[in-house]
């Protein structure tokens, strides 16, 4: 375990697998591909809530191209590690899309039933371009075929928590992504 300045909960993880130097590396080097690829575009970029929202916080200081941002909220983890049923989003974005170029961020791409339900839903509305941007890809769980167009990091099949992603809405304020300790999982403690 690298020794990590942060709140004490960082005492839970079992194993960090991206530490926050490596974090803030690779969102440099996000922030720069979309600049590029962005750079003569209005773009509207909707962070899925909770989970992307310190992603999202810092991708978005790395972009100069003008833009919006709005969020919407979907859920499909109602409490645990384990996906309940499928993905209640609830539409609650100020912004009209029609017409627009939207880039979607989310914390992890996991089963990708959440990100396609999204895009499908913001497509129909109307926008003229979808993209989805993921700081986490765990491609060994895919349920739905769904690839996003901007990754961060590619990791194995291990719920992992800190960064904006939760364990029953903890967690979240941890500098790095890792995996707790077992018995926190199983709420033993
Ligand atoms: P999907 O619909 O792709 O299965 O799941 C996407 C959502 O599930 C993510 O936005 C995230 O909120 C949650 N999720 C999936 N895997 C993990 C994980 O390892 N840790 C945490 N905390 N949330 C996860
Ligand atoms: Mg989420
Ligand atoms: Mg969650």
């Amino acid at each position: 375990m690298p020794s990590l300045k942060g709140p004490p909960e960082l005492k839970h993880l079992d194993h960090v697998l991206v530490t926050p130097l490596a974090i803030k590396r690779r969102i440099a080097g996000l922030g720069e591909q979309l600049n590029a690829d962005y750079a003569k575009k209005d773009l509207m970029v909707i962070a899925i809530v909770n989970g992307a929202l310190i992603f999202t916080a810092d991708l978005l200081r790395q972009m100069r191209s003008p833009l919006r941002l709005d969020c919407l909220r979907a859920s499909s983890y109602h409490d645990g590690t384990k996906a309940v049923g499928e993905p209640r989003i609830v539409d609650s974005m100020k912004l009209d899309v029609r017409g627009h170029n939207v880039l979607l961020v989310d914390d992890i791409l996991d089963t990708g039933k959440t990100l396609a339900a999204v895009a499908g839903m913001i497509k129909d509305k109307g926008a003229l371009s979808v993209k989805t941007c993921v700081l986490l890809d765990k491609k060994a769980r895919r349920a739905v075929p769904f690839e996003a167009d901007y990754v961060g990091f590619e990791i194995p099949n291990e719920f992992v928590v800190g960064y904006g992603l939760d364990f029953n809405e903890r967690y979240r304020n941890l500098p790095c992504i890792g995996v707790l300790k077992p018995k926190y999982y199983a709420g033993l403690v």
